[in-house]
């Protein structure tokens, strides 16, 4: 049974994954304090537990089901209302609900109405004016802002279509204001988010496109940067490429996965490109911006990888040069195709040791990158501090500290000398 309502009033919420996780989070949580709830550091503490979650990975899915365990000795514990949101859920949750039987709301990704509606059911609250106009209320100086959810490119691999859904755009209208107001509270750098970015606006009527976006995006006069994740090489257009430079604003930093160098790896991934289609985007990107990062993401140990598929991939690795790879081993994502039709055949030590060897080859990659901004003067917009260090980003997303500068320099746009490189970050002084 659920608990005495009269117990009921903070809240938590438990953010596994991605950036879009996270924007989905932001706005249940403006939901529910809109419906008078008080947010609770402290997951301990709290009696609603919303917990976002994400299986896109091995380990995120992992994550996630550990924090469900926990979760059921607090409720056997004590008293608790726990939704859990994200990608875990599928359209049917009746395995899921026998496997948590200590979960008392399942949500789909996006049904943030739902999780409000129900909640505020529960605790006999009224939802009206809480499940509209949810934008976060953020005054971080960089912040993430979703401009379309879902995906159509079903590769074999991913379970993203099928939990998120097809591509849904946001009006350029919607997203204007929710960017103008998280300008009015100090924001000066957003990062619009897509798990395929550059289909942005073809669901639209009229039809718009990622270009027509940053145009509008680039007007907003307190707005100092703009960045975009994530492109798919099918959908990259010229017409983007030339319209990041030619707008003062939209970073030159392209995050492009390739996934494998492998052709027949490819096609069994369904990724819709051969190695050459993928090289020759990537020559395009650097002709037409000859200054820009480049990041990616690769699979190794997807089905069927034999070792020179591998070495097809170390090849691209080689000749690109990225300044950044997110390699992961592949695992088996349930309600994928991969997961109905292909035989996860790669020994998990086989899996390990390329794994190891994109990491030994891309330390190497990227600190032969990063020691040509030795000596260099880099705009840094100051974001953050560590224990004892201010850090901050460079216009193509290189993470870099800074010494002999305080908190008043938070949110300020500052020249700086790099004179210190590692693999993963810059470090450098003010001038
Ligand atoms: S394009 Fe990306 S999000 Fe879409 S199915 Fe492929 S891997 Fe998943």
């Amino acid at each position: 049974m659920l608990v005495n309502k009269s117990e009921i009033e903070s809240y938590h919420i438990w953010t596994v994954g991605c950036q879009m996780n996270v924007a989905d989070s932001q706005r249940v949580d403006v939901g529910l304090n809109k419906l008078g709830l008080i947010k609770e550091s402290n997951i301990e503490n709290a009696n609603i537990i919303v917990l976002n979650t994400c299986v896109v990975r091995q380990s995120a899915e992992d994550t996630a089901t550990g924090l469900l365990g926990k979760l059921l000795k607090f409720k056997n514990n004590d008293k608790r209302y726990i939704c859990v949101t994200g990608c875990m859920v599928e359209s049917n949750t009746k395995n899921l609900s026998q496997r948590f039987p200590q979960v008392d709301l399942w949500a789909k990704p996006q049904e943030t109405s739902k999780i409000i509606e129900n909640i505020a059911d529960y605790l006999n609250l009224s939802s009206e004016g809480c499940v509209e106009n949810l934008i976060p209320k953020r005054s971080n100086y960089t912040e993430f802002v979703p401009i379309v959810q879902g995906c159509d490119k079903f590769c074999t691999f991913c379970v993203i279509p099928y939990r998120r859904g097809r591509e849904v755009s946001r009006t350029i209208d919607e997203i204007i204001f929710e960017i103008e107001t998280l300008a009015n509270n100090g924001t000066l750098e957003v990062t619009l988010l897509g798990q395929n970015v550059d289909s942005y606006g073809h669901d639209l009527n009229p039809k718009v496109d990622l270009s027509d976006l940053l145009i509008e995006v680039e007007k907003i006069p307190m707005i100092k940067r703009i960045r975009f994740l994530t492109s798919h090489p099918n959908d990259m257009s010229i017409k983007l490429l030339e319209t990041i430079g030619s707008l003062d604003k939209i970073c030159e930093s392209v995050n492009l996965p390739f996934q494998s160098g492998s052709d027949r790896i490819l096609a069994n991934m369904r990724r819709g490109y051969t190695r050459d289609q993928y090289l020759s985007k990537i020559d395009q990107i650097k002709l037409i911006l000859p200054n820009s990062t480049i990041t990616t993401d690769l699979i190794v140990g997807f089905p069927g990888e034999k070792e020179e598929d591998f070495e097809d991939s170390i090849d691209i690795l080689k000749k690109v040069k990225f300044d950044k790879v997110h390699v992961a081993a592949y695992s088996e994502r349930k309600g994928t195709y991969a997961f109905r039709k292909i035989d996860d055949n790669i020994p998990v030590n086989i899996k390990r040791l390329r794994l190891n060897k994109v990491n030994r080859l891309q330390e190497e990659i990227q600190l032969e990158l990063n020691n040509k901004y030795l000596n260099s003067v880099y705009k840094i917009l100051i974001d953050g501090k560590t224990k004892d260090r201010f850090y901050g980003r460079t216009l193509g997303d290189k993470l870099v500290y800074i010494k002999d500068i305080n908190a008043s320099d938070l949110g300020s746009i500052i020249e700086t000398e790099i004179n210190e490189v590692s693999p993963y970050s810059l470090s450098g002084s003010k001038i």
